[in-house]
């Protein structure tokens, strides 16, 4: 059957994102040491939870709260039997508190009751992808960033978490048409990469919208992209803003800020 069109743009447009993946895997994984996934930072529930508290909030903020919240409560039982009032003023540093709290006793309570009371969510590195992820996702205030962040960070198993960053960084590079929803961009992002792609492609995408591709203005002059990015071909034309080079680097002996950097080595309590 003769192909049409849309869908010969659509080919067209899957082979444009994988070359754009393969030159991201090249550079930005020579920039950011080729990160490589080496077992779940946390325990499934506690990323459940930490992913929860960081909604709408820097990552100090939610790290704050969700140190104060495992001081507080020796065990997930505790926080689930916990007034909801008492448990929003502990988490209050995280912001949002009254809605986060329901929103983690919601989850809790869904996580208690779907593993008999153990809190082992090991299932989800068993069942087939997308049930595991439909599972995550029925949860309540559980959208399908979080779902592949458990996946992928808890399980390695291959889903690409789209945040800010990966969005932004994605769409620059001309690897998302404009104003693709979230949603959307996990499907189209997906599509292209390999499953052990994955982590180092979200790793990469994060720290380079950290660093240097920066909301609002990236610092295109510090990137080894630009011969490849149409955000560049439009700034470059002084179409779009693009910030000077710092005078000075970041320091890299810096307090750690981000959410990966605080949590790396946490280890849950007993
Ligand atoms: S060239 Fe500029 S806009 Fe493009 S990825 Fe690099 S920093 Fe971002």
């Amino acid at each position: 059957m003769a192909r049409g069109p849309s869908s010969q743009k659509r080919a067209a447009d899957r082979r444009k994102r994988r070359r754009l993946a393969d030159a991201v895997a090249e550079r930005l994984g020579e920039r950011y040491d080729h990160p490589t996934w080496a077992g779940p930072r946390v325990d499934a529930v506690s990323e459940l939870v930490l992913t929860i508290l960081s909604q709408n909030t820097a990552d100090t903020n939610s790290f704050r709260a969700f140190t104060a919240l495992r001081d507080r409560y020796a065990s997930w039982d505790q926080v689930l039997a916990a007034a909801t009032d008492e448990l929003e003023e502990v988490i209050r540093p995280g912001g949002l508190a009254p809605t986060k709290s329901k929103r983690i006793q919601h989850v809790l309570a869904e996580v208690h009751s779907a593993t008999d009371g153990t809190w082992d969510l090991s299932f989800l590195g068993e069942w087939p992808l997308l049930e595991a992820r439909e599972w995550l996702t029925s949860l309540p205030g559980i959208g399908r960033k979080t779902a592949a962040i458990i996946l992928l960070f808890n399980f390695g198993r291959p889903q690409l978490p789209v945040d800010t960053h990966v969005h932004r960084v994605a769409s620059r590079l001309g690897m998302l048409p404009p104003r693709t929803s979230l949603e959307r961009a996990h499907d189209l992002l997906e599509e292209v990469l390999e499953p052990a792609e994955m982590y180092p492609f979200h790793v990469e995408l994060i720290r380079h919208g950290r660093d240097t591709c920066r909301a609002p203005r990236p610092i295109c002059g510090l990137c080894p992209m630009t011969d490849v990015c149409a955000y560049y071909v439009q700034a470059a034309r002084g179409r779009a803003p693009m910030a000077p080079i710092l005078k000075a680097l970041p320091d890299p002996d810096a307090p750690p800020r981000f959410h990966d950097e605080l949590i790396h080595g946490w280890m849950p309590p007993e």
